[in-house]
Formats: C-alpha cells, sequence, structure tokens
C-alpha cells in the first residue's frame, strides 16, 4: 500500500522496462565517450553534427562574455535579450513566417501551444504516433481530444466531419520520431482547410535535415503560412543547441506571449544558447553539403542493411529503426553492440507500441563510410549470434 516505489521499480525491471542514463564524458559527436569507454555513436540527434561544432562554441563564448551566463527573468519580466530576438527575426525569415517565438524546450512549446489554443469547447485531432509533449498538450487543453489512425487522412476527416466544435486543431509530428517516416502534410493540410481546422506541425527532426535550405518538412512539401499556420522547430536536434519555437502569423504569436503558461512562467533561455542558435542557423542555410552526405548515408545504410534482411521501416530520413519486437531482443542486441563498441539505443514501450521493441539507429552528416560499415557489420553478428 502506498508509495511503494521499490515494488513498482522491480516490476519494471521484470518486463524489461526500467531504464539508466548513461555517463557521458566527452563532447557530444560520433565518437563519445560513455561510462568510461569510447564508443561509435549511432543515437544521438545530432543529424548534422553541429553540437560541438567550433563556429557554435566561439559564438556562444563570445555571447556569455557580453551577456552573462543566466538570463535572470522570463521573456515578460526582464528577460528577453537583443539575442533572443535577432534569433525570432532570422527564424521567421528562415520559415517564410510573419513572426517566430522562442520557447525553452520543445516539450514546452508543444504544451504551451495546444493549451493556449484550445477551450473546453474545442477539438483538438492527434496522430496516434505523435511525440509525448503533443499528446500531454492535447490533454492539459481539457478539450475534446480524439486520435486518429497513424498517418491516415481518411479517418482524420471522419473525425473532423463528425465535429462541432468551433475550433479544431490537427496535430502531427513532421517526421515520426521513432520510426522517421514524414506525415503526409500536404493531404493533411487540404483535409483541415476543408474542415476549418488549423494544422500544427512539430517538425523536430526535419528542421536542418529536410528541404532544399533545411526549412524541413514545410519547405520539401512547400507549405506556406496560410495551409500550415502552427509550425514548431526545436533546436535541440540538428540545430545543436537547446530550446524550441513556433513560427507562424503575428496574431499566433502575439496571442501565445499573452497566454501560453509554458511560456510565460519560466525562465528565458540563455541568450548565449540563442547567439549559438543564429551560428547554427547560418551553418544549416548554407548546409547542401552537410544534407548531401546525410542522404548518401541513408541510402547506403538502408540498401546494405536492407540484404542483410534487417526488418526496417519505410523511413527515408536520419531515423532508422531495426524492429526486433521484444524487449529481452532489442536490449540484447543493444547490449552486444555496446560490447563491440557501438552505442545504438534501444526503444521500449511505452515509448513504441508493445511488441515494436526496436534498435533506433540515428545517422548523422559526421558520420564517415566506414562508420557505417563497422556497424553493419556487428548488426550482421547480433543476426548470426542472437538471432
Ligand atoms: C525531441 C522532441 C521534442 C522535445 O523537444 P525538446 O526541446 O527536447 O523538449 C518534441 N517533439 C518531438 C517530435 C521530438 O522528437
Amino acid at each position: 500500500m502506498g508509495f511503494d516505489l521499490d515494488a513498482a521499480l522491480a516490476q519494471k525491471k521484470a518486463a524489461g522496462l526500467y531504464r539508466r542514463r548513461r555517463l557521458l564524458d566527452s563532447p557530444q559527436g560520433t565518437r563519445i565517450v560513455v561510462d568510461g569507454r569510447a564508443l561509435l555513436n549511432f543515437c544521438s540527434n545530432d543529424y548534422l553534427g553541429l553540437a560541438s561544432d567550433a563556429r557554435l562554441t566561439t559564438a556562444f563564448q563570445q555571447a556569455a562574455a557580453r551577456f552573462g551566463v543566466g538570463s535572470g527573468a522570463s521573456h515578460l519580466v526582464c528577460g528577453h535579450s537583443s539575442e533572443h530576438h535577432a534569433l525570432e527575426d532570422e527564424l521567421a525569415a528562415f520559415t517564410g513566417r510573419e513572426r517566430v517565438l522562442l520557447f525553452s524546450t520543445g516539450y514546452m512549446a508543444n504544451t504551451g501551444i495546444i493549451q493556449a489554443l484550445l477551450r473546453k469547447e474545442d477539438s483538438v485531432f492527434e496522430d496516434d504516433l505523435n511525440h509525448a509533449s503533443l499528446i500531454d498538450g492535447g490533454r492539459l487543453a481539457r478539450c475534446d481530444y480524439q486520435r486518429y489512425a497513424h498517418s491516415d487522412v481518411s479517418d482524420l476527416v471522419q473525425k473532423l466531419k463528425a465535429s462541432g466544435a468551433e475550433r479544431k486543431l490537427v496535430v502531427t509530428d513532421g517526421v515520426f520520431s521513432m520510426d522517421g517516416d514524414i506525415a503526409p502534410l500536404q493531404a493533411l493540410a487540404s483535409a483541415a482547410q476543408a474542415h476549418g481546422a488549423w494544422l500544427m506541425v512539430d517538425d523536430a527532426h526535419g528542421f536542418g535535415v529536410l528541404g532544399a535550405e533545411g526549412g524541413g518538412v514545410a519547405e520539401a512539401c512547400g507549405l506556406g503560412m496560410r495551409e500550415l499556420p502552427v509550425l514548431v522547430g526545436t533546436l535541440g536536434k540538428a540545430f545543436g543547441t537547446f530550446g524550441a519555437f513556433v513560427a507562424g502569423p503575428e496574431a499566433l504569436i502575439e496571442y501565445l506571449i499573452n497566454s501560453a503558461r509554458a511560456y510565460i512562467f519560466t525562465t528565458a533561455l540563455p541568450p548565449a544558447v540563442a547567439a549559438a542558435t543564429r551560428e547554427s542557423l547560418r551553418i544549416i542555410r548554407d548546409g547542401t553539403a552537410l544534407r548531401d552526405s546525410l542522404r548518401d548515408h541513408i541510402t547506403y545504410f538502408r540498401r546494405e542493411a536492407g540484404s542483410l534482411g534487417l526488418d526496417l521501416m519505410a523511413s527515408g530520413t536520419p531515423i532508422q529503426p531495426i524492429i526486433l519486437g521484444t524487449n529481452e531482443r532489442a536490449l540484447a542486441w543493444s547490449a552486444a553492440l555496446q560490447e563491440a563498441g557501438l552505442l545504438v539505443g534501444a526503444i521500449r514501450p511505452p515509448t513504441v507500441p508493445a511488441g515494436t521493441a526496436r534498435l533506433r539507429v540515428t545517422l548523422t552528416a559526421g558520420h564517415a563510410r566506414e562508420d557505417i560499415d563497422r556497424l553493419l557489420e556487428a548488426l550482421a553478428r547480433c543476426q548470426r549470434m542472437l538471432g
């Protein structure tokens, strides 16, 4: 009875669901030192290798010398610095939107936006595989809350038709974080427009990676502000820094400044993080060579892993899951890879549906062809030894 947390933890262990943190003792990158051991890394979201780029570090140091470390207050009190403001303007130009608003994390952007936009008489429609932060946002809003089958536009349309809500918000990941597939955005945008709904896309994994200039799924699918009014990006992945933003119409941004609790009641990002992100945005815009090498890695990995007979998913992005089924099998493969000097994350429920435990391989522009060959050899060994 009561808070028997030891029993709850023992249950997690028995189910293969216990989670432990690894101790990182190096910068993020393709080579990292984890728990005292050098490993080849295939599990970061640092898709362009910018997290430890010297140009970002310099921008960060110079801004810290000028602004100090902490922002000292929320944006609405006295924490909104010229670095934050310049980054918002540059991101607005980058995304082709009227305005941008920075948030402290993607989790807070998603919960804050959904909660602010929807009242209890409104409806939110979420893809079944949406990121936890989007799902939590829908719950916080305490509005009518509906899930549609993964990327199933006709299921969504049925639900939109049946809804009499005044405000309807369709919410989806741009690139699904655990499967790597891309949402059918043009069809979702048409469905939303036809039923008077707004579309919100969380493109945490698309920015920097997809689109000719790295503008993510919106650029790749040619969706402007009218078709896609609420576009979220995070800065902790391809941008290599920390934080998040939403891009959209002027009125949306002003409304969020005035009503999003996760924006109002929290300390602003350190200004130096904004300054480093401005540098990262410049690199991303000129990052065609980085994106080309990433695309080559993806094509090569999929071809070779496919010919080994590994169970890949239909993903054209740097997220390349290998489905293994049971938690035990995912953990065994991940442990064997680590033994061989490779770090690949084992993803288990509740992050993914039960029975679809997997290795989540992420490729980055910083990898070399030989790195991917090492991974493929180790995976082939797992197949032979572990089945
Ligand atoms: C990582 C991620 C987030 C959370 O962003 P943080 O800045 O890490 O809080 C939100 N949505 C998706 C799809 C993500 O992958």
